[in-house]
């Protein structure tokens, strides 16, 4: 299902929660008024909250999943004929320039998922994926493992973090937020709609952090490729082929190749914000 574009992103909105949270809410409510009325209740009404928080959980553990909040799992369907590349885990110094090389040469343009501490430590490829025309977003300060299980001023200490990081080193405002694995909990939507961000998933992922093979990566990418679809790869932790080369850097022609005979051009997160009817025109405008 396409989102719907929450406006204007980059600046703080009020949080809605998702009619699962509500009914969560709602049923912690009942739960506890039930048993006040009546202390015989307390098995029903503690199982009761024990399964709602099973579903938030499985909600959260679910990457693609919008029980929490939304969550971009395709472009907006104005973005028409484009589908979205996303590649995460960097920069690293010795993967991304050769990434920015084959995006280069296939005219095709991404959305960089970095990890703040990354970036500080190797800025001129923030730089660089900036100045060759890509979107760097964020993808957390430290990406750690334990990201899902934090509580709401953690998180946004996480993300704020990695916000300022970003916002230093490319002069513009991440407007999309990646959780490390995709992992996430109830608290996260109320901390993006606060720093003006929104949850950004996938289409389709290849694996290719534990995957060597890129005809396998490549295959589960390009299964059913369709307009609007996002896709995940990685420039950082990328899994390394039989000849110790990143596995991203084979997949990435194959991908690109099919998404040229299937006529869809590659865009950012943050361009498909404008629909392609404008962005034709804003380019026709320019010339
Ligand atoms: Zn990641």
């Amino acid at each position: 299902m396409n989102p719907p574009i929450a406006t204007p992103l980059g600046t703080t909105r009020r949080w809605k929660p998702a009619p699962l949270i509500s009914g969560a809410l709602a049923l912690h409510a009942g739960a506890a008024a039930a048993v006040v009325a009546d202390p015989s209740t307390w098995p029903w009404a503690g199982g009761s909250v024990i399964a709602s928080h099973l579903v938030l959980m499985a909600g959260g553990l679910w990457p693609r999943s919008a029980w929490l909040g939304p969550n971009w799992t395709h472009l907006p369907a104005t973005a028409g004929q484009q589908i979205a590349l996303t590649i995460d885990d960097g920069p690293d110094p010795d993967v991304t320039p050769r990434v920015l090389d084959l995006l280069d040469k296939y005219g095709a343009k991404a959305t960089f998922f970095c990890i703040g501490e990354l970036a500080q430590r190797h800025p001129h490829c923030v730089e660089a994926i900036v100045a060759r025309g890509h979107a760097v977003e964020n993808h957390s300060q430290r990406h750690r493992h334990t990201f899902s299980l934090q509580g709401p001023a953690a998180l946004r200490r996480e993300i704020a973090a990695a916000q300022d990081t970003l916002t230093h080193i490319t002069g513009t405002r991440p407007l999309f937020f990646r959780a490390p694995a995709g992992l996430r909990n109830p608290f996260l939507e109320p901390v993006l709609c606060q720093l003006g961000l929104q949850l950004a998933s996938w289409t389709r992922r290849g694996f290719d952090t534990r995957s060597r093979n890129a005809d396998t990566i490549a295959q589960r990418l390009l299964r059913g490729l369709a307009p609007q679809d996002i896709l995940l790869l990685h420039d950082g932790h990328a899994a390394r082929d039989a000849h110790g080369v990143p596995v991203i850097l084979a997949v990435l022609p194959k991908v690109l190749e099919a998404a040229a005979r299937a006529q869809l051009q590659c865009t950012t997160l943050r361009a498909a914000l404008v629909p392609e009817p404008a962005q034709a025109a804003r380019s026709q405008m320019t010339l």
